[in-house]
């Protein structure tokens, strides 16, 4: 069992609000959000770093991605999708950030 913050959150051994679930994926939103909308989408295996995806574990969050721009109409509002690598990462587990809208100040 990996110990890592992502995985506990997907075992819901620590809090997290949740917007999006399903086998391969869980979508929730950011401790410290940098704009209005800011979710992390993660793959529920835990892979490290975005050069350790591949064709099979990367499964289900591409689709997951478009449902939450879908649902968050975010084509309307703009968005973007971000991914910290390497020793840019500060959680190891890849996680994929949608952030929207792009340049808007926080509302919290
Ligand atoms: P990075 O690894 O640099 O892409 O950043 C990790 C991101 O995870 C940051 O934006 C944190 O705010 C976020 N984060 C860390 N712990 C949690 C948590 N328990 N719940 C939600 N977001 C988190
Ligand atoms: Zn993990």
């Amino acid at each position: 069992m990996v110990n890592c913050t992502f995985c506990r959150i997907i075992r819901k051994e620590i809090p997290a609000a949740i917007l999006y679930e399903d086998e391969k994926v869980v979508a929730f939103k950011d401790i410290h959000p940098v704009a209005p909308i800011h979710f992390l989408i993660i793959p529920k295996e835990h892979v490290e770093d975005f050069y350790n995806l591949n064709e099979t574990n990367n499964s289900g969050i591409l689709s997951a991605a478009k449902w939450l721009i879908d649902h968050h109409r975010l084509m309307d509002k703009g968005y973007k999708l971000e991914i910290n690598g390497g020793g840019a990462q500060i959680v190891g587990h890849v996680h994929f950030h949608l952030i929207a809208p792009v340049g808007a100040p926080v509302d919290v």
